[in-house]
């Protein structure tokens, strides 16, 4: 039986950043996957850094991405120089543009929420936002330019995480999928794959939108995909500096010229069509944001299952198995909260403690008190 320290179960960026800590902390670490490592929601997303909340739901994970941002830098440098690769990450700031009639008054909403959260967010008017994106439509009533945030090459990001895992020695396992977890007692002693038992002291499951699947799991892990489709675009007239948003949509600018555009969020199961109704909201949209792009050409399309949660927030941290941690549920900020992710698991393991609360996004949240262990 091949035994570990750690065994990972997922090897996105999520299963892949927390395999590179662990390694570099001196644990032994076998990393598995159902196909190909990084090819799912890690290779599919836009890659933008914003710790803003998209709605008030989003509110309690603000203190935990604003800790994943403060460590960003570092951890693509670390990657980076590990790896010998780019992650393509770009800190220029994003810039929200509003179109309603009402804008002034929502700006003035927006930036007192932000400041509130402790969230850097300028407020601009139509010239000012336009001299800063000169792409953006000239309908623009007023912007939020907001300076922090960043973006990553998401795809190249999944690479190099992975190249350094796999040079910090952490051992690969692809078309391995982890079918339970194994228990033993009040403990989970590894997992079990198809025709063999892997035996570790601590068990990680980070296998994305797929992680309720895995047996034993569901009951702490019950996320569900959340499908998102995404354009490329490539466009001679169309310059952009910063990820673009607006209610509809977001644009986001690659070191390589390209310009993603994305994305919808569907409940559709395991599935991952591209639909002429997805596309045409997204296209429009990037059209409305930035008509110029009317021209571009479109040279990608695809889509990607995101790992949703009941409440859409994380589900991070130790369950009532000894030894069993779930990292998984990030929804639409897994890439923002990668490093801060593998911090706090490489924390738990290597010290049972953590330097962020986490209690928030526990895993026993969803147990009912009826099938909770009782306190020892
Ligand atoms: C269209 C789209 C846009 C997005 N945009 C952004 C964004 O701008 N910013 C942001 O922060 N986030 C964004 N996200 C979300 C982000 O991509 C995810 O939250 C993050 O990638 C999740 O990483 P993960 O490693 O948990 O999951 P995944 O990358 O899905 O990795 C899970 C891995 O587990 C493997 N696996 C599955 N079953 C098993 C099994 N039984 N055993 C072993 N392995 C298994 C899979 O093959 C896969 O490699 C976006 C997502 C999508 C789809």
């Amino acid at each position: 039986m091949k035994k570990f320290d750690v065994a990972i179960a997922g090897a996105g960026l999520i299963g892949g950043s927390i395999a590179l800590e662990l390694a570099r902390a001196g644990l032994s670490v076998g990393l598995f996957d159902s196909r190909e490592p990084g090819q799912e929601s890690s290779w599919a997303g836009a890659g933008i850094l914003s710790p803003a909340p998209e709605s008030a739901a989003m509110i309690p994970l603000v203190p935990l991405a604003k800790a994943s941002m403060a460590i960003y830098p570092e951890f693509i440098r670390k990657v980076e120089e590990i790896s010998g690769q780019s992650a393509g990450y770009r800190p220029k700031g994003t810039l929200q543009a509003l179109f309603s009639r009402d804008a002034r008054e929502e700006l003035s909403t927006v930036i007192a929420m932000h400041h509130g959260l402790g969230l850097k967010a300028e407020p601009l008017n139509p010239e000012d936002a336009r001299e800063l994106e000169p792409s953006l439509s000239e309908e623009l009533e007023a912007a939020v330019l907001r300076p922090d945030e960043a973006s990553v090459d998401n795809r190249a990001m999944t690479q190099a995480v992975l190249e350094a895992a796999k040079r910090s020695g952490v051992q690969f396992f692809s078309d391995n999928a982890a079918h339970a977890i194994r228990r033993e007692g009040g403990r989970c002693s590894g997992l079990q794959l198809k025709n063999e038992n892997i035996e570790a002291k601590w068990t990680v499951i980070a296998a994305g939108c797929f992680s309720a699947n895995i047996e034993g799991v569901a009951a702490y892990a019950p996320v569900r995909p959340a499908k998102g489709q995404m354009i490329a675009l490539r466009a001679d007239n169309v310059e952009i500096e910063r990820v673009l948003w607006s209610e509809k949509i977001y644009l986001v600018p690659r070191n390589d010229g390209r310009i993603l555009a994305g994305a919808t969020v569907e409940y559709t199961g395991f599935e991952k069509s591209l639909t002429a109704g997805g596309l045409e909201k997204v296209l429009t949209g990037a059209i409305e944001l930035s008509p110029g792009l009317a021209a571009a050409r479109v040279e990608e399309t695809w889509a990607g299952l995101r790992p949703d949660s009941p409440d859409h927030i994380p589900i991070l941290g130790p369950a009532d198995l000894d030894g069993l941690i779930i990292a998984t549920g990030h929804f639409r900020g897994g890439i923002l909260l990668t490093p801060i992710t593998a911090k706090l698991v490489r924390e738990w393991v290597t010290q049972q403690r953590v330097s962020v609360d986490w209690d928030r996004f526990s895993p026993m949240r969803f147990q009912s008190t009826s099938t909770r262990k009782a306190p020892a």
